[in-house]
Parts: C-alpha cells; structure tokens; sequence
C-alpha cells in the first residue's frame, strides 16, 4: 500500500519546520515531498489528512540501548542499590528464569514495546539472552530492532563459549532474514567478557557485516579494572582490539576521559547515552558536552522505571540545559546513522519511518510540543506500514491481556 500523509507542521531535515506539508511514500520510502494542495494530491495513494488537526510530522525515534527483557522488574531501579548489587540482586535471577522459560521474554517485550512506541520509538537496539523472543515481538508491532546476545561468563551463562553461541546462533536465525530485523554481536562488558571475547566478536561482526553492541565505563570499577589488567583505560583498551573496525554501538560512556572521548571519534562508533539508570544506580554523569562534540551521539531507555524516550530526552534536558531542541532530535535518531538505515531525518528517498503527533496544547513551536512531551501519536509508520493509527497498535487488545496475565502469574512467585 502507498500513502500521502499531511499535516500541519513537518520537520524536514534536522531541524527545519515547514508548514502544511504531505509525504508520498511508496514501497516503505519517502518518494516525494509536497506542499499541501488539497485538490493536487497524487492519485492511486491512500490519503492519510492530518490538515487542520494541530499536527507535526516526525521521523521515528531510536532506543539505541535497550534491555526489554527487564521491563517487569524496571521499578528496582528506585530501590537504592548500585549497578553491581542491582544486578545480583534482580537481573540475573529474572534472566535466569526467563532462560529457563523463553516464552517469558516474548510477552515480556510485547509489553514493554506497548509503552515504547507509544512515545515515537521506531527503532529498537537490544540485548537480551533470548534474541529470538524479542525478534518476534518486534515483528508482531511492526517495529525495527537490532537485537543480540550478551556475550558473557556470569548471570545467566556458565560461560562465553556457552553466549556465543547463543549469540551465533540467533544471528544465523534472523540476521538478514526478515526486513525489520538485523543481528548483532555484544561482548557484554570488560569485566564479564574477555579479550578473546571481543577479537571473536570483532571478527565475526566483520565476517557478518554487521555491528557489535557493549557497556563501557559504565561504572568505575571498569576503569580499575581494565588499568589493573591491562594498563590502560577501557576506551584505549577496545580501541586496540578493534572496535573501530566495525560499526559499534556503545553505552553509557559514564567515566570516559576527554582524551578517550577524542580517541573514540570515528564513523563507525556511536556513544548511546542513559540517563536515567545511570542517575538512579548513582554510576556517574557522563560529559556529555565533549562526547555530542566529538562523538556520534544518540539515545537508550537502557533500564528505566518507564520505557518513554520522551521521559528519557526530558531528563536528560533538565540534567544538560544547553542541548537545543536540534541536539534533542539529533539524540532520537541516532540510532538509524549509527546502523545505517538511513539518514534518521525526513528527506526524499529516505526510509518511511515516520510519527505524526497530535499537538496537545497550544505551543509555539511543533518540535518542541513533541520534545516535552505534550503530543501524543496518530499515526506511526515502519517501513511504509502503519504500525499504530486511530489509537490502536497492529498488536490485538487480547494478545496484550494475555501477556499481563502470564507475567502476572509468574512475577507473584518469582
Ligand atoms: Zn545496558
């Protein structure tokens, strides 16, 4: 099916708004751009007329650093512990459990996407041990993801031979095989993954033409622990194993110094920021100044108490007064530049993954209606396929119920 949409208000570009404006999509691209004439609307295209309702036309929004398989347990992030206690204490038994039972992870992520999308999110990059039950979720709303394996020895792997090939195999399963779905490698952290760890993952994202995934200084104990072990910081450490040699995705970035920020400056890395876990688990605050300055620079929920981007962009607005609204959609799109999907902004020929927002109150300017969280979606496209239009996802009303029930179920136990 092709479409026309049009709207009040469009972000063209990074930031440019123009006024009263109609995408022509065909075969999931953005074929043309037009200025709206009701009378000179292309024929044999689906007319989606948002004209006169207080509308602004975005591109999707990228979740660049994701964990959906934690979602039912994302309020212990307010139980005051630190990174390495929370995780003892909640990740790795929940993850245990859902390696024990797959199917969890599937309804788990159908949950979580629910909230997700709902804020403009069209773009997932994830990791989770159960790949191929967040693959199908993503495919059951429609939405883009990039999803892996941590790659790690402790939580819910005896080993790294035992997570590799869970991450191999997951790749052989999906990488390639549907259109929303690529596959990537992730070497979980320096102190769960080993060198050899990160050469293999290194080689085989180079063999696969595909990205790896990581936490890095994360928490200070990464930085001890690379120095004691290898005599130098985390950066400079997996800059000598090669991650530059491929696309790689990184998180959080809490203790990079600026001489890291600069050496990690290349088209193949990308820094995903997490605000808010880092502000609850008290890791740190990243300079965020230096990495937008020098680094590829984009956006991740990661684990949070909501899995609302807007939530996210917001806090980190209130914690980084200087990020204009440019920088804000610059952080929300990110992660389609970093995987090459595209430029991430609207423009012709461009993929057609786009939001259009409803403007909820009376607000000057569009772009910021949609950054502070006073809009809400009508129509939000993958593809070129609406995934959610008239309040209503693709995914059946039941299937949600049926999810709530079965985790419902095991969380009381658990
Ligand atoms: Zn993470």
């Amino acid at each position: 099916m092709n479409y026309v949409i049009c709207s009040d208000y469009l972000v063209k570009g990074i930031s440019e708004i123009k006024r009263r404006m109609c995408l022509v999509i065909s075969n999931g691209v953005i074929e043309d751009i037009k200025p709206y004439e009701p009378k000179e609307l292309p024929r044999g295209y689906e007319k989606l007329n948002y004209v006169g309702k207080h509308t602004v036309i975005t591109h999707g929004f990228a979740s660049s650093h994701t964990h959906l398989g934690l979602y039912p347990i994302r309020s212990t992030l307010l139980n005051k512990l630190e990174l390495d206690a929370w995780v003892k204490r909640y990740v790795w038994p929940w993850e245990l459990e859902l390696r024990r039972r797959p199917e969890l992870s599937y309804h788990t992520a159908l949950i979580a996407l629910k909230e997700l999308v709902s804020s403009g999110v069209t773009l997932v990059i994830d990791m989770h041990p159960n790949g191929s039950e967040v693959a199908k979720a993503l495919i059951k709303y429609g939405v883009r993801g990039n999803i892996c394996t941590p790659v790690m020895e402790g939580g819910a792997y005896k080993s790294i031979d035992e997570s590799l090939k869970e991450n191999l195999r997951l790749l052989n399963e999906w990488h390639g095989k549907h259109e929303l779905i690529t596959v990537g490698l992730c070497p979980c952290t320096v102190r769960l993954a080993s060198k050899e760890a990160y050469e293999k993952c290194i080689e085989l994202a180079l063999k696969y033409s595909t990205n790896i995934h990581t936490h890095l200084s994360e928490v200070v104990d990464d930085i001890k622990y690379t120095l004691s072990k290898y005599g130098k910081r985390p950066a400079h450490y997996l800059l000598e194993l090669g991650i530059g040699k491929v696309k790689t995705i990184i998180a959080h970035g809490v203790w990079l110094t600026l001489n890291e920020i600069r050496a990690l400056s290349s088209p193949n890395i990308t820094l995903i920021t997490n605000p808010r876990s880092n502000y609850l688990l008290r890791s740190g605050k990243p300079q965020l100044r230096h990495i937008v300055k020098y680094l590829n620079t984009g956006l991740g929920v990661d684990v949070a108490p909501t899995y609302n981007i807007i939530d996210e962009i917001l806090f980190l607005k209130f914690n980084e007064r200087w990020l204009a609204p440019h920088d804000m959609y610059r952080l929300l799109t990110e992660g389609y530049r970093a995987l090459s999907i595209g430029k991430g902004f609207i423009d012709v020929d461009e993929v057609a993954d786009v939001t259009v927002w409803r403007l909820n109150a009376c607000i000057g300017d569009p772009l910021m209606g949609v950054l502070q969280g006073v809009a809400k979606p009508s129509l939000i496209m993958v593809n070129g396929a609406p995934i959610y239009r008239d309040d209503k996802f693709k995914v059946a009303y039941d299937e949600f119920n049926k999810s709530y029930s079965t985790l419902l179920d095991v969380l009381t136990s658990f």
